[in-house]
């Protein structure tokens, strides 16, 4: 998977803003933020999507959710409010083949989503 952005970014070939991390996944500043607050959090081993999900990978999906925890609370939006997306195939818009949840926050997120 040399070629794949998000595991060279963790494999810290390519630069990136990493403002969490635990075991099982780190957390980088969005290089094109949509909102005030926009992480994404990725596992460090290679998921390409959802898909591939399935019980032995509990532990990692528990890892990114600890992230989402820890970061609404140092970013400030715990109170007022965030969106948790992911981007999945074609019709979701995924760009990156490998697993990230987006955190995004500190504006309202209007529904339904663009
Ligand atoms: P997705 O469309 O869900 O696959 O999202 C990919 C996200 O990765 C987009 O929001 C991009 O802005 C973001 N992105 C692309 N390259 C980088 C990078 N080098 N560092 C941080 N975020 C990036
Ligand atoms: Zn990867």
């Amino acid at each position: 998977m040399e070629e794949c952005l998000f595991c060279r970014i963790i494999r810290q070939e390519i630069g990136s803003e990493v403002v969490a991390e635990n075991a099982n996944a780190i957390a980088i500043r969005d290089i094109n933020p949509q909102a005030p607050v926009h992480i994404l959090v990725i596992p460090r081993e290679h998921i390409a999507s959802l898909k591939e999900i399935t019980a032995d990978k509990c532990d990692v999906i528990t890892d990114m959710v600890m992230l989402i925890n820890e970061l609404t609370v140092s970013e400030g939006i715990v109170q007022t409010g965030f969106r948790i997306v992911i981007n999945q195939g074609e019709d979701g818009g995924q760009e990156v083949d490998h697993l990230h949840f987006h955190l995004l926050g500190g504006r309202f997120m209007r529904w339904p989503p663009g």
